[in-house]
């Protein structure tokens, strides 16, 4: 089979399966970088591998996909394969509660933002995180 995609392609494409590096969670990397705020890891070693940690303030950031983790606000069910994805989709509601419970037990703070939030409201998300780290 000829390889017909490039490089950069087939690092999109592997990001986008890997669920990582996804771009809500980029642009507010982006923005608290602009803000000079950098001392969090990425997909640091924690239950549910938080999108962004900031460990010695022990606050783990998760951005949520609508979809997959069922945002009250635009989740719809799908219209094919029903069943399949929402085993799927309920699998990580439960499992997002669970790491939550985890890391607060651990004495982390855990916040989540959807990401249709990400998307219309940015600068919000990114206020309300450094509203967190300082305080
Ligand atoms: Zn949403």
């Amino acid at each position: 089979m000829v390889d017909v995609l490039t490089k950069e392609q087939r690092k999109y494409n592997m990001s986008r399966i890997r669920g990582k590096d996804t771009s809500p969670e980029l642009k507010i990397r982006k923005m608290l970088y602009t803000r000079g705020i950098q001392g969090y890891r990425v997909h640091y070693k924690l239950p549910g591998k938080p999108d962004i940690v900031f460990i010695k303030k022990r606050i783990a950031i998760f951005i949520d996909g609508c979809f997959w983790h069922k945002c009250p606000e635009c989740f719809q069910e799908p219209q094919t394969r029903k069943e399949f994805w929402m085993n799927k989709i309920d699998a990580n509601v439960k499992r997002d509660h669970d790491v939550n419970q985890k890391l607060e037990t651990d004495g982390w703070k855990v916040l989540r933002f959807w990401e249709h939030r990400v998307r219309k409201d940015p600068e919000s998300v990114v206020a309300e995180i450094v509203r967190i780290l300082e305080s």
